[in-house]
């Protein structure tokens, strides 16, 4: 039974697809049957998989607006264990159109339903709003991941974020679990980074992720040539970062299957995620080598 993870932020640039493409890749390099679902008209996760603009192509458009069957729209991501539902900019209308709808929160939650039996995990990148379409991934969801960029005003930020999200929980979703914060673009050598991260861990404690994302140039790169980072350069801090948090994703899953609670504290000494990445796509010409280094960065 698929674990369902909104990876959201109403802030845009904060690094939500770069983290849905590269933790959806590394959880699939991980033995987990993943499933990648783009719900921003932008189609950045998209086309970041390699799948370039294609009208003929059907979208996430057809099954929340027109019915069709979910099954028949998810693509082979071309990457072992990793599927995709692709979107493109028709999904602009879908908010719109969704709009007249009866349990139009709900359409997503509905269409993926069938699927949570095939996957491991479900990864729904969202756009940056509170718009229907993330409305619809939160309703759909177990838990959301949030990334937040290591800049000026990322508390106050968070907290508005969270008092939203909590309001949303009333209103269509009252299991919606915090799955964590995460830092992304991470920069150790500036004291404003380090003292964001400070700040974020001893206001929100253990709802941060262990892992923090650096800045990392390979990430930016990958998306242009349509893999994700362990195919593109799996030595990459980036790609090492990515692994990391997959474990710990995986982890805290375990985790919560053994407990039966939600989101404790942060894991160590987690399953394989590791080498595993190096060898287990098909569109990358990243090499060979171990993925399973030492973590990137440190919160201290
Ligand atoms: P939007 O709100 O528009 O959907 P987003 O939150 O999905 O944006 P991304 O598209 O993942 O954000 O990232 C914004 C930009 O920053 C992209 O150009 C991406 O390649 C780059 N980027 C993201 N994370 C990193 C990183 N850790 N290091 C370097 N560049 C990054
Ligand atoms: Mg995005």
């Amino acid at each position: 039974m698929a674990r369902v993870i909104a990876i959201a932020n109403q802030k845009g640039g904060v690094g939500k697809t770069t983290t849905a493409v590269n933790l959806a890749a590394s959880l699939a390099a991980s033995e987990k049957a993943t499933l990648i679902v783009d719900c921003d008209p932008q189609a950045n996760a998209t086309s970041a998989l390699g799948f370039p603009k294609d009208p003929s192509r059907r979208t996430l458009y057809q099954a929340l607006v027109l019915d069709e069957p979910i099954e028949r729209i998810a693509i082979d991501a071309q990457i072992d264990r990793l599927d995709l539902i692709p979107s493109d900019k028709n999904l602009v209308g879908a908010a719109v159109e969704l709009l007249s709808t009866e349990n139009r929160e709900y359409r997503l939650k509905l269409a993926i339903q069938r699927l949570r039996e095939k996957y491991d995990f479900i990864l729904i990148d969202c756009p940056p709003s509170l718009d229907v379409l993330t409305v619809n991934a939160l309703a759909a969801s177990d838990a959301v991941l949030i990334p937040v960029q290591c800049e000026f005003l990322a508390l106050e930020g968070v907290s508005e974020l969270l008092d939203t999200l909590a309001r949303l929980r009333r209103a269509v979703n009252p299991s919606l679990a915090i799955e964590g914060i995460l830092l992304t673009m991470y920069d150790d050598r500036t004291t404003l980074s380090k003292q964001v991260a400070a700040d974020l861990r001893s206001f929100f404690g253990a709802q941060v992720f262990e892992t923090i994302i650096p800045r990392n140039v390979r990430l930016a790169e990958a998306p242009s040539h349509g893999m994700p980072v362990i195919f593109y350069d799996i030595h990459s801090k980036g790609a090492e970062s990515y692994i990391q948090l997959a474990r710990e994703v995986i982890t805290n899953a375990q985790k919560r299957l053994g407990s039966g609670t939600e989101r404790t504290d942060q894991g160590t000494g987690a399953p394989a995620a590791t080498a595993a990445a190096a060898g287990a796509g098909s569109g990358g010409n990243s090499g060979s080598g171990s993925g399973g280094g030492s973590p990137s960065t440190g919160p201290e």
